[in-house]
């Protein structure tokens, strides 16, 4: 078979679309000038500012004035981690908790870690087997105390789309804020701030075929925050600093380009997904990790080869040209496998054996076949070196 490089780590971050290459290159050349000066150069890029503003607005049923740009997911999470809880603690002293869940990405999970050290109380809730909340276990968690509560909306690891409708209910019924996390669900599955009913959602351009380093977090009217960085007046007097004019261009841009082949792409990304499952799954003792069907990430593929390291997989297949990712320990710097993987009851020798293969829209029928053999390959030759014995003709169940 003829060496090929397949890109299958989507989830990391995604290859740029040609065209917002393009209109990144020409808002460089062309919209130099700063959007808070006065002069044309000045309203020139402040007008493309705007128009970008209102592009990402509309692509979630939000008001332009409620788009904040930041640098990525990772600071739009600190942003409304941190942000909304200092400013309400403040004003009501005895406002002092939150509640997120075990499955979250790190840049939630830190900032939350950040204010239990400030004296916040954090209620990190459970998740069932296939990554889900539990609807009930949320409403007990919440109480008078409560000011914020963050769940994620695609999972990056597993793709568990949680239902942030039910959820969003549920928080303002206790008159508390809802927050979501959708760099992986951004473009990939319905997502409307209106009909959904949410007052926070984190974005990003990377991870939607734009560039990286720009981000967004939608903060409804209304919604007090306080600001992290200290600075000029630009983004609503929230976030200081001259704006990353070509990275918003380029953000959205890559927006513009997902939603006007939403449909076609969902339609295509799931197909091969499905089929990539149920291929990889015909290897003995293997397991999928999350979901099925469509409250599961379009684009997501989580599986666990038993009896063999996923590390060892993933780098064998970067030989073969084939680029993925892996729960296992060693990749993340710390021993410790997956915190979702552990949060969804997997033990160790499951979570360790785990490989994340991301798709995207440009991946082809083709790519995948070559992935699966591959995969297949470097599974079997990984097993005939291991010295545990894997359980021929076994499927676990789920
Ligand atoms: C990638 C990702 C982030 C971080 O986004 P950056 O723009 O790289 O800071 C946050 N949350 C989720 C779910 C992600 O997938």
């Amino acid at each position: 078979m003829k060496k090929m490089n397949v890109y299958l780590d989507n989830a990391a971050t995604t290859k740029t679309d040609r065209i917002s290459i393009k209109e990144m290159i020409s808002t460089l050349n062309q919209n130099y000038g700063n959007p808070s000066s006065m002069h044309e150069k000045g309203r020139e890029s402040s007008d493309a500012l705007e128009k970008s503003r209102k592009i990402i607005a509309d692509s979630i049923g939000a008001a332009s004035e409620e788009i904040i740009f930041t640098s990525g997911a990772t600071e739009a999470n600190n942003l409304a981690i941190l942000g909304v809880s200092r400013k309400i603690r403040k004003n009501n002293p005895q406002k002092n908790h939150l509640i997120t869940t075990k499955i979250e990405h790190h840049s939630i999970i830190n900032p939350c870690k950040a204010l239990e050290n400030e004296g916040f109380k954090v209620t990190y809730l459970n998740v069932d087997k296939q990554g889900f909340i539990d609807l009930k276990e949320l409403k007990k968690t919440i109480t008078k105390n409560t000011i914020l509560v963050s769940i994620i909306h695609g999972n990056n690891e597993i793709g568990t789309i949680q239902d942030i409708k039910s959820i969003s209910h549920i928080c303002h019924e206790k008159e508390v804020l809802f927050h979501t996390d959708a760099a992986q669900s951004y473009t990939k599955t319905y997502l409307n701030v209106k009909t959904q009913s949410l007052d926070l959602v984190s974005l990003n351009a990377h991870k939607i075929h734009g560039p990286k380093g720009i981000g967004a977090l939608y903060i409804k009217k209304g919604v007090q925050i306080e600001k992290l960085m200290f600075g000029g007046s630009q983004e609503r007097k929230i976030r200081p600093g001259t704006e990353n004019l070509p990275g918003i261009a380029g953000f959205s841009k890559s927006a513009e380009i997902a939603f006007k082949k939403y449909r076609e792409n969902q339609k295509n990304m799931t197909a091969l997904r499905d089929y990539m499952i149920k291929e990889l799954l015909k290897t003995d003792a293997t397991m999928l990790n999350g979901p099925v069907g469509n409250t599961r990430l379009c684009n997501n593929i989580n599986i666990s080869f038993l009896g063999i390291e996923g590390e060892a997989i993933m780098m064998r297949l970067d030989l073969e040209g084939v680029a993925v990712s892996t729960g296992s320990a060693c990749s993340s710097q710390s021993l410790q496998p997956s915190h979702v993987l552990m949060a969804i009851g997997r033990n160790h020798e499951q979570a360790h054996g785990s490989l994340r293969i991301t798709i995207s829209k440009y991946t082809t029928k083709k790519e995948a076949d070559y992935a699966i053999q591959k995969i297949k390959e470097v599974v079997q030759s990984l097993r005939a070196l291991s010295p545990l014995k894997i359980p021929t003709k076994t499927r676990c169940k789920q």
